[in-house]
């Protein structure tokens, strides 16, 4: 039996085993994808550890994905972008221990599937941190003007120096934003309800994309964009295009990309029901 694993802390959020689970079946592959939660200090060990034990490939969630590239032998694109997010081994404890970026490619996916033209569009990317790196070096490479604002200015900054854009602090996203072809939202804010909102719904524009990365839940800025008659694009497809280019890297089959989606999709659907059962027992107990 192969074995993958995604590894993260935290990891118990990850969608990974579901839809990487789903699609080993649907190839009719003798394989598990497990998850385990490894601090940033073990993940020397546990990569090796994988690799001892035969495992077949690996995926790196948060914080792990930039400390990686002193670990594993990166390839010129995850070494460009300055993370790694899939891990392949040769199956010889002695061989090299490759690593990969698939990030890029899910959110450029993501993109494409709109059909816009990405080549001289303006593209604003909002955050500065792992995924931010990788959609914005992707971008770039595609022609895009490519503008980045970040809570931390000088970290927005010194990415879109990396890649040939021009960096600014979240106050300038009043007049960044009516402006942008294309908006992503690459930061963390979001993810909970109760967030506050970086973006006013009055700055969006009918016929922009706006691409929240964030997958776990329907964002305020996804739902502004629906009421602004933008074209909103959600986290989801971004993490199943990366997950089916790593399973692809590992096994050389083209991954079911529509199964994996509908798993996604069905788990998510199956948390917001547990979320309301468990609202519903907390309002009996009161
Ligand atoms: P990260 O490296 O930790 O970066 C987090 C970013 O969020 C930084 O730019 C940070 O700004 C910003 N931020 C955090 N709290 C903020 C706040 N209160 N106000 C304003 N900005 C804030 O994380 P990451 O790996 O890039 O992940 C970022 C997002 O991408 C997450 O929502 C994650 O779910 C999503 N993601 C999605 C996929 C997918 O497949 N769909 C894949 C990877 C990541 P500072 O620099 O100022 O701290």
């Amino acid at each position: 039996m192969k074995i993958f694993a995604v590894l993260g802390d935290p990891i118990s959020h990850s969608l990974s085993p579901v839809m990487q689970n789903t699609a080993l079946n649907a190839l009719g592959l003798d394989a598990q994808y497990l998850s385990f939660r490894v601090a940033k200090e073990n993940l020397r060990y546990a990569v090796l550890g994988a690799q001892a034990m035969g495992f077949s490939g690996l995926n790196l969630t948060i914080p792990l994905k930039e400390i990686a590239l002193k670990i594993v032998i990166p390839d010129d694109l995850a070494r460009a972008i300055g993370a790694v997010n899939t891990i392949s081994f040769g199956g010889d404890a002695k061989e090299e221990i490759k690593g990969y970026n698939t990030d890029s490619f899910g959110a450029l996916m993501a993109l494409e599937r709109t059909g816009i033209k990405i080549e001289d569009s303006r593209a604003l990317i909002v955050g500065a941190g792992g995924a931010s790196r990788a959609i914005a070096y992707i971008l770039s490479l595609r022609g895009a003007k490519v503008s980045i604002a970040n809570r931390s200015q000088a970290r927005a900054v010194e990415l879109a120096n990396r890649v040939g854009g021009h960096g600014f602090g979240l106050d300038d996203l009043g007049k960044l934003v009516p402006r942008a072809d294309i908006l992503i939202n690459a930061t963390s804010v979001g993810m909970k309800e109760g967030d506050p909102r970086l973006i006013d719904q009055s700055w969006l524009r009918p016929g922009q994309i706006v691409f929240d990365t964030i997958y776990n839940r329907r964002t305020e800025l996804l739902e502004d964009a629906f009421r602004a008659k933008a074209v909103a694009i959600d986290g989801v497809t971004m993490l199943v295009y990366q997950g089916a280019k790593a399973l692809e890297i590992w096994t050389g089959l083209k991954a079911p990309v529509d199964v994996m989606e509908r798993a996604v999709r069905g788990a998510l659907e199956e948390r917001e029901k547990a979320k309301i059962c468990l609202n519903k027992d907390q309002l009996k107990e009161q």
